[in-house]
């Protein structure tokens, strides 16, 4: 696609490359349709520029030249979530994936890492010590995005979200400045940001806690998709009473007929439980009995390494066009079990490959004064149904059943969504509480009052 930037715009992003030590790429460079690709392959990003910041220093040239030339930012890992921005207009791209410095601190248990790192990375560099960050079902989504978006992974429901084991954040403001931001300096932005999105500024690094979780019992009950309504409704009951301990999801999988995926299930759907539980084979073996008494037709549970969980979830190991959303239901009683499968299941020609329900509660449920700006998810389950795009008529065929799913189940939605799973672009606002999201926009107001940084899911600036 041809870039829509003016010769006058490309011109001025072009003084950038005095001011950094790292890679600009302008619209009709060699290499410009690479640079501004998202893992996300189905968005056409098209911004002004894009800059591979190599350092903080860069960082905050790239801030101070942006504020000083009416350019906006905007801030990407990956790409993961390249659907939830909404346009690029005036805005340079950083890019932090050559920012990929990671410390481990095994006495005390924490990690450092800069903004590129992604949690692949931290997963085996932990394990070595015996130990586990919270990293979600991908093992190539950034650190830094998926942290500051909440972050619910296989070990969520023990310790929490990601967010709140975050210990301090390294960042560059709107006005230039490199801070450190943790409880005892900046709190206000230290709040913000742990579930505030990427509205108040750019991380270079982030410090968080690592728990010792060196095995797991986990895996995946593939069941025929024909059981969807009687799988779901038996997983439903069973959560009620898993302990803390136990992380799972109830999944509802058309595994496409590519070569990528596993010859056994290849081109065949599913009905799915998958779980993670941290403790012994036997403990966790006679947690499963009641879904493994159901008669699955393949079962892959087993002690694996906590490292092993970045698999479990079967996520796409490289970059994919594709579309989703997502929402947080509050219940998942057997009538939405019934709404669901009507929609996703069997027969109703769903263009979705997967529709997953997060098992919450536990640690996710519960809210601290230490903690910030998402505390914790007022919600029993966080939904996502996601399909490829390969064309824009997949892409909107996708999109709308995302929709419809979120239609059928809204009697049962809770407050409000979740942020990671919401990507497509939303205000920040229908996110939060009310009082939650003024403490936000006063912050922004503080921090970026002119709207220098356009992130997933904004923080609009309180007005006085
Ligand atoms: C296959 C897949 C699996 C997923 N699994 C999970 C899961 O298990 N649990 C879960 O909670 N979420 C999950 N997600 C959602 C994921 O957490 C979000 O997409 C997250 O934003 C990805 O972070 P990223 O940095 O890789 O993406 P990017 O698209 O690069 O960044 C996302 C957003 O984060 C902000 N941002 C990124 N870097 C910075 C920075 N340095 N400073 C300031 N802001 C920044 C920006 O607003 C940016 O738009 C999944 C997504 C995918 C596609």
């Amino acid at each position: 696609m041809t870039p829509i930037r003016t010769a006058d715009e490309t011109t001025e992003a072009a003084a950038l490359r005095d001011l950094v030590d790292g890679h600009v790429v302008l619209p009709g460079d060699d290499g410009w349709d690479l640079a501004r690709q998202a893992w996300n392959l189905a968005v056409d990003q098209q911004p002004a520029a894009v800059v591979f910041v190599e350092t903080a220093a860069d960082v905050a040239a790239v801030v101070d030249y942006a504020r000083a030339h009416g350019f906006r930012v905007s801030t990407q890992a990956t790409g993961h979530f390249a659907g939830s921005l909404e346009g690029f207009e005036d805005t340079i791209l950083v890019k932090t994936s050559r920012m990929r410095g990671l410390e481990i601190d095994p006495e005390t248990r924490t990690a450092r890492a800069e903004a590129g790192v992604l949690w692949e990375e931290v997963t085996l560099a932990a394990a070595e010590h015996g130990l586990a960050g919270l990293a979600g079902s991908s093992p190539d989504v950034g650190v830094v995005g998926y942290t500051l978006g909440g972050g619910v992974g296989w070990l969520a429901r023990r310790y929490g979200l990601a967010a709140n084991s975050v210990l301090a954040v390294e960042l560059v403001t709107a006005d230039g400045r490199i801070v450190r931001a943790d409880r005892e300096t900046e709190p206000e932005l230290f709040w913000a940001v742990r579930g505030g999105g990427g509205s108040f500024g750019i991380v270079t690094a982030i410090e968080f806690a690592l728990y010792p979780v060196a095995e797991v019992y986990a895996g995946i009950l593939f069941f025929p998709f024909e059981r969807a309504a009687e799988v779901l409704n038996a997983w439903s009951a069973w959560v009620e009473d898993t302990p803390e301990d136990v992380t799972s999801a109830g999944r509802l999988m058309q595994f496409p007929p590519i070569p990528d995926v596993p010859e056994p299930v290849r081109g065949r759907s599913f009905v799915m439980v998958e779980a993670a539980y941290i403790g012994s084979e036997a403990a966790g073996a006679e947690l499963l009995r009641p879904l493994r008494e159901l008669g699955p037709e393949l079962n892959t549970f087993a002690m694996v390494p906590a490292s092993e969980l970045r698999f479990l979830h079967m996520d796409p190991p490289q970059p994919v066009p594709g579309a989703g959303d997502g929402m947080a239901l509050a219940e998942l009683t057997p009538a939405a079990v019934d709404a669901l499968v009507a929609v996703a299941g069997p027969g109703s020609g769903s263009p979705l490959l997967s529709v997953e329900l997060r098992q919450l509660g536990g640690a996710v449920a519960v809210e601290r004064p230490e903690h910030g700006a998402v505390g914790h998810l007022e919600a029993g389950f966080a939904l996502f149904g996601v399909g490829m795009a390969l064309d824009p008529e997949m892409e909107a065929a996708v999109k709308v059943h995302a929709q419809t799913v979120k239609d059928a189940l809204a009697p049962w939605a809770a407050p409000r969504g979740y942020f990671n799973f919401s990507d497509r672009p939303l205000d920040g606002q229908s996110l939060y509480p009310p009082a939650t999201y003024l403490r936000l926009q006063e912050i922004k107001a503080a921090y970026d009052p002119e709207e220098l940084f356009r992130a997933s899911h904004p923080i609009r600036p309180a007005t006085t």
